[in-house]
């Protein structure tokens, strides 16, 4: 069934089966390295004769295919390329579009190890950075060189949950002959869609929302171009780093739930922002759905939900902190967001430990910021949860 002009749901569901000889419903799972070289029609040997059909699997599988095809559509890209986690799509990515002597500007509080590999690992190959505060469009400007060939952005962006303009970032970017790309892991296609706002690529980390059942680490890079998605797809079969079809199997099962779970979270996101910044015990909340925060209209322009990742601040700092993580019953202490479970977590001593006060400090990671990625369990379930947990830290 082409899907392509059907409505988010549908794509969610239906989009990138592939017609299979028996008439199974759901994707199969063809866990096979190799395929026979056959003539389509009399199904015998065909020398040399493969004719748009499978060869190898790290070079392509009907099952991963199939999940490729469904997050191509619900982004409104031309193609998607699968990879074995997150930071397999952000490594093919830079290694396929950067050479050396290139620059690229990226935010500052994008995800941890994206920025790691760029400074520690892409830098030995010739290839420069700059990290900005890139929801203030200045910086990002003012960081552009003659040699940028990308710009880099992650909205929302993580733990400090900042919102950058896709579409001037697009335009500052197009200006400057480079590339967008966007991580759009915290957001989820369903949130919002890059490509239409001006963005030349998507990635995500699906261990996160688009899996979103805490089971399987994948990554995922869609295309807006054809010869783009094919930049992409030749390093990928060089690189390696392709998904395996059991893990593609468990992603498009997911999946197809996105637009449910992200909803319910978001409702129960709704409650638990504002009932948080009412808390004596809290200093602040960063919920991009409340007033508060300082990128609210610019979220509610260019997404269409507000998504339901919270990060909030003790009054009690590191102290107030150990002590509602080891307070927490429902919320799992946990790295890793966007699965059907609460999660919480303590930046400044569990992901972003071994770096320097300071430079935690200069990247928005204080002392008592907690961050939690709410599930879709009860709300009331969630909202007690925490209240037990936020009293014990009163005159501690
Ligand atoms: C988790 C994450 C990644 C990396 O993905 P993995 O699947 O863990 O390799 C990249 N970007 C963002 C925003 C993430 O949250």
């Amino acid at each position: 069934m082409d899907t392509r002009s059907c409505g988010f749901n549908t794509k969610l569901v239906h989009a990138g089966i592939p017609d299979d000889a028996h008439g199974s419903v759901v994707t199969p799972i063809y866990q096979t390295s190799t395929f026979a070289f056959r003539d389509a029609q009399q199904g015998a040997n065909r020398f040399a004769g493969t004719e748009g059909g499978y060869i190898y699997t790290r070079i392509g599988n009907p099952t991963t295919v199939a999940l490729e095809e469904n997050v191509a559509q619900l982004e409104n890209g031309f193609g998607a390329t699968a990879m074995a986690s997150g930071m397999g799509a952000v490594s093919t990515v830079y290694l396929a579009l950067l050479s050396a002597g290139d620059h690229i500007v990226s935010t500052d509080s994008v995800y941890g190890p994206s920025r790691g590999l760029m400074e520690k690992h892409m830098s030995r190959f010739g290839v420069a950075s700059s990290y900005v505060d890139t929801s203030d469009l200045a910086n990002l400007r003012a960081a552009m060189r003659p040699n940028t060939k990308l710009v880099y952005i992650e909205t929302p962006s993580n733990p400090a949950m900042s919102v950058t303009d896709i579409a001037a970032a697009a335009e500052i970017a197009h200006a400057a002959g480079a590339l967008l790309v966007v991580d759009n892991t915290f957001a989820s296609p369903h949130l919002q869609k890059p490509l239409d706002l001006g963005a030349d690529l998507v990635l995500h980390s699906v261990t996160k929302f688009i899996n979103g059942h805490a089971d399987v680490v994948g990554g995922i890079v869609v295309s807006k171009t054809e010869a783009l998605h094919k930049q992409i797809r030749a390093m990928l079969i060089n690189l390696g780093a392709n998904m395996d079809p059991h893990q593609a199997y468990l992603v498009s099962r997911g999946l197809k739930t996105l637009a449910l779970r992200v909803e319910r979270a978001e409702q129960s996101a709704r409650l638990v922002a504002p009932w948080l910044e009412a808390r004596p015990e809290v200093a602040w909340v960063r919920y991009i759905g409340l007033p508060s925060h300082p990128q609210h209209a610019l979220a509610g322009r260019q997404m269409t939900g507000y998504g339901s990742m919270i990060a909030f601040e003790l009054k009690g700092g590191t102290e107030a902190g150990r002590i509602v993580m080891d307070s927490v019953k429902l919320a799992g202490l946990a790295v890793s967001l966007g699965g059907v479970e609460t999660l919480i977590s303590h930046p400044a001593s569990m992901t972003h430990a071994g770096m320097a006060r300071e430079n935690r400090l200069a990247a928005g990671i204080t002392d008592g910021l907690v961050r939690l990625s709410i599930g879709i369990e009860d709300v009331e379930d969630i909202l007690a949860d925490l209240d037990q947990a936020l009293r014990r830290t009163v005159g501690a």
